[in-house]
C-alpha cells in the first residue's frame, strides 16, 4: 500500500517505465525518465545538507524540471514549498523566510529577482538552466546547478524515514483575500485525496491531461499528482498567455481531459478558433477555483456534447477539492458544485459547527483526510478555521456560504466577506454576476459593493465586453430589471479591459470594492 507521495512515482515508473509522463513543448519524460531524474535531484538537495521536514521552494515555470523537483524534494524527505515565478524580490524574500526555507531552485533566468532574496536569508540556490555569462546579471555561479546533477551516475536517495503524517507541502494560498498563508499538508493528505481525485474523475493510464493552471497552485499540483498515481500523461502549458497555440496543443497532442478555471474558459470561449478545433478527443473537464457561469457550462455543453462536464469545489487548506458534481447530474443540478469527495464530508453549519436544515444559508465546514494540518506559523489564523465540532471532532470552516438542498447537493452563495448589504438587504454577488453573464456579450464580470450615500453600500458591476460585441449600460441595466430584484440591479457599471486578478487567474474582488 502507498503512503507517501513519491511512491506514486516509482511505483508507477516500475509498472509502466516507457509510458510517457510528460510532455512540455518539444520535451517529453517517461515516467523512468522522471523517476531517474528525480532521484539524481534529491541526492543533490541531501548532499547539501536537506533532511526530513526541511522546506524546499521551488520557483520554477510549468516544466519538467518542475516535476522532476517536487518529487525530488519529497524522496529527499524535505516539504515542498511552492514559489510562482513571477513573484518579486520582497515578496520572495517573505516567502523564503516564512516557510524557513534552506534552498531555492530557480531558473538563472531569474538571477536578479532571486539574488538579493538568497542574500537576505542564506537560502542555497539550485539552478535551472544554464549558467549566465559572467557579468550578466549578478553573480549566478554559487551553488548548484541542475544540469551537472543529471550528468552524475545514478543512484537512489537515502531513506529519510519518512512516515504518512509527515509535512509534504506548504502550500501558499492564492492571496485573494490578503496575503497569502502557508497551509501545511500532509502526505497522508494527498495520498488520500489524490486518489479520491482519480477515482471520480474516472482517469485512465491513457489519459492525456492539459495542464495549462500553474503547479504553483493545488488545482494544477492535482494534475501531475493524479497523472503519477494513474499513470497517464500531462501536457504541460508554461502559461496560458497564448491560448491560441495552446489550443492547437490540446488539439495536437488529442487531449482526454482539461482542467481550468472559469478565465480559462471564458477566454477558451471567446477564440474563433474553438469552434472549428478538433477536441473529438475530449473525454472531460473540469472547473474550480471559482463559480463558472452557468450560461458558459451551457455553451461548454454545446460545443462538447459527449465530454463530461466536472464542476468541483475546494480550496488550499483542503488539498484543493472538497466537492464534486457527478456529470451524469449536470442538467438537473447546473450551478451546484455536488457533494463531498470520498474521505471527506461536508455540510453547511451554523457558528457552533452543528447542521444546518436544508435550504438554510450557512458555512460549510469539512471534515476528512483532506483537511489541513493548520496555517504554518499562523496558531491564530489556524484556531479560526480549524475547531473543534459538537463530537469533539476536528472541523475546518472555510469561510465559504453555501446552502444544501433537499437531494443534499451543495450549492455555492459567497465568500462570507463578500456579502455585503444594500438597503438593509443581504447582496450575494454570484447572483448578479450569474445574471451579467447570460448576456453573450460579457465575458468577464465582478461584482462588489461600493459606498454610496443613499444606499450605504451600492451594487456596482465592473465589466469585460467581448471584443466584437456592442454592449452597452442601457443594455446591462435592462436584462437585470427582468431578471432580478430592484435593489440587485447594479446602480453602477464600469466597463474595463481587463479585470485584476491572482497568479492562479481568479478575479481579485477585494482590489475593486477599495473604493478610489
Ligand atoms: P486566500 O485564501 O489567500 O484569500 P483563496 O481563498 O482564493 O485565497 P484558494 O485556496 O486557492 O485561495 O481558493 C479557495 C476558495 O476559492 C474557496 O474558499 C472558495 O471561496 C473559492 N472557490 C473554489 N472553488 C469554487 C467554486 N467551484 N465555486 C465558488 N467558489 C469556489
Ligand atoms: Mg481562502
Amino acid at each position: 500500500m502507498l503512503y507517501l507521495v513519491h511512491q506514486f512515482l516509482g511505483e508507477t515508473a516500475s509498472r509502466m517505465p516507457d509510458r510517457t509522463a510528460l510532455i512540455a513543448g518539444e520535451a517529453r519524460r517517461s515516467f523512468a525518465g522522471l523517476d531517474r531524474e528525480s532521484d539524481a535531484v534529491a541526492c543533490a538537495l541531501q548532499q547539501a545538507g536537506v533532511r526530513r521536514g526541511d522546506r524546499v521552494a521551488v520557483m520554477l515555470e510549468n516544466s519538467i524540471e518542475y516535476v522532476a523537483s517536487l518529487f525530488a524534494v519529497l524522496k529527499a524527505g524535505g516539504v515542498f514549498v511552492p514559489v510562482n515565478p513571477s513573484t518579486k524580490a520582497d515578496k520572495l524574500a517573505w516567502l523564503l523566510s516564512d516557510s524557513g526555507a534552506t534552498l531555492l531552485v530557480a531558473p538563472t533566468a531569474l538571477a536578479r529577482q532571486v539574488l538579493p532574496a538568497l542574500e537576505e536569508t542564506s537560502a542555497t540556490p539550485l539552478w535551472v538552466g544554464a549558467p549566465l555569462p559572467e557579468g550578466a546579471a549578478g553573480p549566478a555561479t554559487d551553488g548548484l546547478f541542475y544540469a551537472d546533477l543529471l550528468a552524475a551516475p545514478h543512484r537512489a536517495p537515502a531513506d529519510p524515514g519518512l512516515i504518512d503524517q509527515d509535512l509534504a507541502a506548504i502550500m501558499y494560498t492564492s492571496g485573494t483575500t490578503g496575503r497569502p498563508k502557508g497551509v501545511m499538508l500532509t502526505h497522508a493528505s494527498y495520498v488520500a485525496t489524490t486518489r479520491s481525485i482519480a477515482g471520480y474523475l474516472g482517469n485512465r493510464p491513457d489519459d492525456v491531461v492539459m495542464c495549462l493552471l500553474p503547479l504553483t497552485f493545488g488545482y494544477g499540483l492535482s494534475q501531475v499528482l493524479t497523472g503519477a498515481l494513474v499513470g497517464f500523461t500531462v501536457v504541460l502549458e508554461r502559461s496560458f498567455a497564448f491560448p491560441k497555440e495552446t489550443l492547437a496543443r490540446m488539439v495536437k497532442h488529442r487531449i482526454t481531459g482539461l482542467p481550468g478555471v472559469p478565465t480559462v474558459f471564458s477566454t477558451l470561449l471567446g477564440l474563433e478558433a474553438l469552434k472549428t478545433a478538433d477536441l473529438s478527443s475530449l473525454r472531460y473537464l473540469t472547473n474550480a477555483a471559482a463559480p463558472l457561469p452557468i450560461a458558459h457550462i451551457d455553451r461548454l455543453r454545446a460545443l462538447f456534447p459527449d465530454a463530461a462536464f466536472h464542476s468541483m469545489y475546494g480550496m488550499t487548506e483542503c488539498c484543493t477539492r472538497i466537492a464534486t458534481l457527478d456529470p451524469a447530474r449536470l442538467g438537473e443540478k447546473t450551478g451546484s458544485v455536488g457533494r463531498a469527495i470520498p474521505n471527506c464530508a461536508a455540510y453547511v453549519a451554523g457558528e457552533d459547527g452543528s447542521p444546518l436544515p436544508p435550504g438554510t444559508v450557512g458555512e460549510l465546514v469539512v471534515r476528512g483526510a483532506n483537511v489541513m494540518r493548520g496555517y504554518w506559523n499562523r496558531p491564530e489564523e489556524t484556531a479560526k478555521r480549524l475547531r473543534r465540532g459538537p463530537q469533539g471532532e476536528t472541523l475546518l470552516f472555510t469561510g465559504d456560504l453555501f446552502t444544501m438542498d433537499a437531494d443534499g447537493d451543495l450549492h455555492f452563495v459567497s465568500r462570507k466577506d463578500d456579502v455585503f448589504k444594500c438597503r438593509g438587504e443581504k447582496v450575494s454577488p454570484k447572483e448578479i454576476e450569474t445574471v451579467l453573464y447570460e448576456l453573450d456579450a460579457v465575458a468577464e464580470a465582478c461584482v462588489v459593493g461600493v459606498p454610496d450615500p443613499a444606499d450605504g453600500l451600492a451594487v456596482k458591476a465592473f465589466i469585460v465586453a467581448r471584443d466584437d460585441r456592442a454592449l452597452s449600460e442601457t443594455m446591462v441595466r435592462q436584462h437585470c430589471r427582468g431578471r432580478l430584484e430592484s435593489h440587485l440591479v447594479p446602480k453602477f457599471i464600469e466597463f474595463c479591459d481587463a479585470l485584476p486578478k491572482t497568479d492562479s487567474g481568479k478575479i481579485r474582488r477585494a482590489a475593486l470594492a477599495e473604493p478610489v
